[in-house]
């Protein structure tokens, strides 16, 4: 008897075990996928872990339905590192399995299936069970996996499905609410007619009145180099000095033809390796100290004051790799940031690069999958979000996490909540790789780390081309308003500093943290503010749609014209946001161009890679946004920063809150002034004499650390304590509550007075699901790994409790 175990995609503790027959075990590995039956109906598509020969005790082993690979598609690391995964952040290996492949590898009964839109069908190619299913797709949208089994009346229908997907003629549909699409570039060829000679001849001498085309013409030819490469059209309209007009006559004239290409999918055919930038002496300081602590090391901070001029350290240690031929994995927080990065990398590294996160089409997800597997050439350096590190490296030899502050490396919902930065390191040290965390505001722990040794520590202090460091005022709106000197939201130091950079010619950033025109909405008779009916927060006023928004569940209403409370019709707005600062500029500034970056203007196709063009081509002067506006982005012409508000950073109530407010004021505060000139920030507060705010003004990171520090270890927050939060959900008020107290007894009897809670979070219902937590402090000299153990002891006691069985518990280690 052979058997093996499967990992199947869902919270499942343990994998199960099916029977095989002897050539089934003789070529299954671990790694392949395979299509199996669960409970009475399902299907799903499992991962072999391992075939072996030893019955499961407990239940009777079903057989498999079938063999979904030839080669494993997951490789023996990434098992390794997904263990480590499930068994640090609590979860179950399922768990991270669907995380971290692509669904389109994961058949399963509720999967649906529909036409691919690009399909072009070879019908003669089909075999006839995949007619069948394309000829009933022709009728019917889309399928379920049980309508494929009635439709080829048989049970195992999971291949079939897959070969079509293979050869993209079907999709699987996603329930992607908001879908990432790339940026599009536009290209242009001459059109197929005109190849030959004589009609070329022919065309260049019609156009001899119209010099004006034949210039474009006679560019296009150079820049294509006997169309090897392509040239997009702003390349073409620059390099020939014409106008997008030419360009569209000529395209009318069905002269030229014009198409798209996905921007970070390019083949790029510019020239390659050869434009590495000459590192300056910091840099190169800096890159050889990293160099040197790598051989001690197999983890470096790299603390660099923004536009330091990181990225092209980077980029040195990138090409090293290459030439060991290793890959590199180049890990940012956020996708809206990789536009800039790709075309700045694939000047050096051309077509070795692919890009991979989560909010790709799943052809795009499993493409990139396939070549990573198989180490193609145009796999050796991964640009990704966190989902990245899943991919199936097998020659990692760098990773580089930048931006490595940012909390959005950590994945809140659902499990596994693990944060990439960290996962990054058991990664790399799976691989015998090096990893590089690259920052401008280290996180508390990293930096404890690289001062505790466990890290190396390289710094670079200095602005590239000596620019200086923003120049940063603290404004005293408190002071203001009794002076009678504001404006709306703005001071009059904002208002001044604004003019004069305008006038100059520069752009500004106002950054306000908040989205929306005001986050509640106030009746000064009765003193009520609208609520959302789903959860426990006031709904934010959207001036534009004239409608109240709840920012946790979507739900919203039309503005109200009286008090929902007493009827008198005297609501007032209270507290501001973006699209309110928006609104103010716009008539204070009306000469002005103005745009807003923030969720709410960048939800539309391609809208934040426009306005990003935008700024970048200076057709914007004042930028308005949220703190999307604060990461990375790397603009000329910024000389004035305007912070319209700092406290409500302050004021959040988390104990990370003052490091975080340091972090993202310092960030914004870095899109100022990154060429010659010094870029201004302006701050305003009610609250100038803050500690943060002053350690932000003189970029005294050093002894934000030192304070915050200090704070930690008073308080017993890492880096000096690890904590791990409970959080109990449920539609019962009273049943959570009972529960979260039954539970935190229960930890305490072993636990002690390290168990915190229960405490609502600020907002204690979303979506009608009461919520609380309870935080477990483990001290440095308690095992962490048994504190693990007992608390997933208690939590089979919770589960067998009947009363509790509708509150849903889950677990976030080292949470954010
Ligand atoms: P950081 O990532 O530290 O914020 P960047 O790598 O974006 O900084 O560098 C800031 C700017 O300085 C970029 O526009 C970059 O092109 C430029 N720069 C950095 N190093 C060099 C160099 N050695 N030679 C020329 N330009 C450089
Ligand atoms: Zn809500
Ligand atoms: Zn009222």
């Amino acid at each position: 008897m052979y058997f093996i175990d499967v990992i199947l995609p869902i919270p499942l503790k343990q994998s199960f075990t099916y029977s095989v027959n002897v050539h089934e075990a003789r070529f299954l590995k671990p790694g392949m996928r395979v299509a199996v039956p669960f409970g009475k109906s399902k299907v799903y598509t499992g991962i072999v872990f391992q075939v072996h020969t030893e019955a499961p005790i407990g239940y009777e082993t079903k057989s498999i339905d079938q063999i979904l690979d030839e080669e494993p598609i997951v490789n023996s690391l990434q098992l390794e590192h997904w263990q480590w995964m499930a068994s640090y952040y609590m979860c179950t290996l399922g768990e991270v399995v669907r995380a971290g492949l692509p669904s389109a590898f994961l058949l399963e009964s509720e999967t649906i299936i529909k036409l691919s839109a690009t399909a072009t069908a070879d019908e003669a190619s089909f075999t006839d069970e995949e007619f069948l299913v394309y000829e009933a797709l022709q009728h019917q949208s889309s399928l379920h996996i049980n309508d494929v089994r009635s439709i080829l009346d048989k049970r195992n229908v999971v291949k079939v499905i897959q070969q079509l997907l293979l050869k993209g003629i079907v999709e699987v549909e996603e329930a992607v609410v908001e879908k990432y699409t790339p940026r599009l570039v536009r290209y242009v060829r001459l059109a197929r007619e005109f190849s030959s000679e004589a009609n070329l001849q022919e065309l260049l001498d019609s156009l001899s009145r119209a010099p004006k085309q034949k210039e474009v013409l006679m560019t296009l030819f150079m820049l294509n180099a006997g169309e090897k490469k392509p040239v997009s059209s702003v390349l073409l309209q620059k390099k020939s000095n014409s106008n997008a007009a030419t360009l569209k006559t000529l395209i009318d004239k069905g002269i030229l033809e014009e198409y798209y290409i996905h921007r970070d999918r390019v083949n790029y055919a510019g020239p390659e390796g050869s434009e590495t930038k000459q590192l300056n002496e910091a840099q190169e300081k800096a890159l050889s100290e990293i160099k040197e602590s790598f051989t001690q090391q197999d983890v470096t901070l790299l603390h660099g004051v923004t536009s330091s001029g990181k990225t092209e350290i980077y980029v040195d240690l990138i090409s090293d790799m290459l030439k060991m031929g290793k890959q590199v994995l180049y890990m940012l927080p956020e996708i809206a940031l990789t536009t800039q990065l790709i075309s700045r990398l694939q000047e050096y590294f051309g077509e070795s690069i692919s890009v991979y996160h989560s909010k790709y089409t799943l052809n795009e997800r499993v493409e990139v999958w396939h070549n990573v597997l198989r180490n193609k050439p145009k796999a050796q350096i991964i640009i990704g979000a966190r989902s990245s590190l899943f991919l199936p490296f097998s020659k990692l030899g760098l990773i580089i996490v930048d931006e490595a502050h940012e909390t959005s490396f950590k994945q809140f919902s659902p499990a596994p909540r693990y944060h990439a930065r960290d996962a990054a390191v058991v990664l790399g040290n799976l691989h015998g790789a090096k990893t590089l965390l690259g920052s401008a505001t280290p996180s508390l722990e990293s930096y404890f780390n690289a001062k505790a040794g466990k890290y190396g520590l390289v710094q670079l202090t200095q602005r590239y081309g000596n620019v200086l460091m923003p120049d940063i005022e603290l404004v005293d709106i408190k002071e203001k308003h009794r002076k009678k000197q504001m404006n709306g939201h703005f001071s009059d130091r904002l208002l001044e500093e604004m003019k004069e950079v305008l006038e100059s010619g520069d752009q500004v950033i106002l950054f306000q943290n908040r989205r929306g025109f005001s986050p509640f909405v106030e009746c000064t008779t009765c003193g009520t503010a609208p609520q959302c009916p789903n959860c426990d927060v006031s709904l934010t006023y959207h001036q534009y749609k004239n409608e109240l928004r709840c920012h946790y569940c979507g739900y919203h209403m039309a503005m109200l014209i009286s008090c929902m409370a007493c009827g008198s019709e005297t609501l007032d707005t209270k507290g501001f946001g973006t699209e309110q600062i928006e609104t103010e500029v716009r008539s204070l500034f009306p000469n002005h161009e103005v745009g807003r970056m923030d969720q709410d203007t960048t939800r539309r196709k391609h809208a934040h890679s426009k306005l990003i063009d935008a700024i970048e081509n200076r057709e914007i002067d004042i930028i308005v946004g949220t703190q999307m506006l604060a990461k990375g982005l790397d603009f000329r012409n910024i000389g004035l920063v305007g912070v319209m508000n700092a406290d409500n950073l302050l004021n959040f109530p988390d104990f990370r809150a003052h490091e975080r407010s340091f972090q993202l004021l310092q960030q914004v505060a870095g899109r100022a002034g990154r060429t010659e000139k010094r870029g201004k920030v302006l701050i305003q507060t009610y609250n100038p004499y803050h500690t943060i705010l002053q350690q932000l003004s003189v970029n005294d990171y050093e002894g934000m650390y030192k304070d915050e520090a200090e704070q930690r270890y008073q308080y017993k927050y890492p880096p000096y304590y690890r904590t791990i939060k409970i959080t109990l959900r449920d539609r019962n008020y009273n049943k959570m509550q009972k529960s979260a107290v039954w539970f935190a007894a229960l930890l305490q009897t072993k636990l002690k007075e390290h168990v915190l809670g229960p405490e609502a979070p600020p907002v204690g219902r979303i979506r009608n699901l009461f919520i609380t937590n309870l935080l477990v402090k483990i001290p440095r000299q308690q095992s962490v790994a048994k504190t693990k153990i007992f608390i997933e002891k208690a939590v089979r006691s919770f589960n067998s409790v009947k009363e509790f069985s509708t509150v849903k518990l889950s677990i976030d280690v080292d949470n954010y």
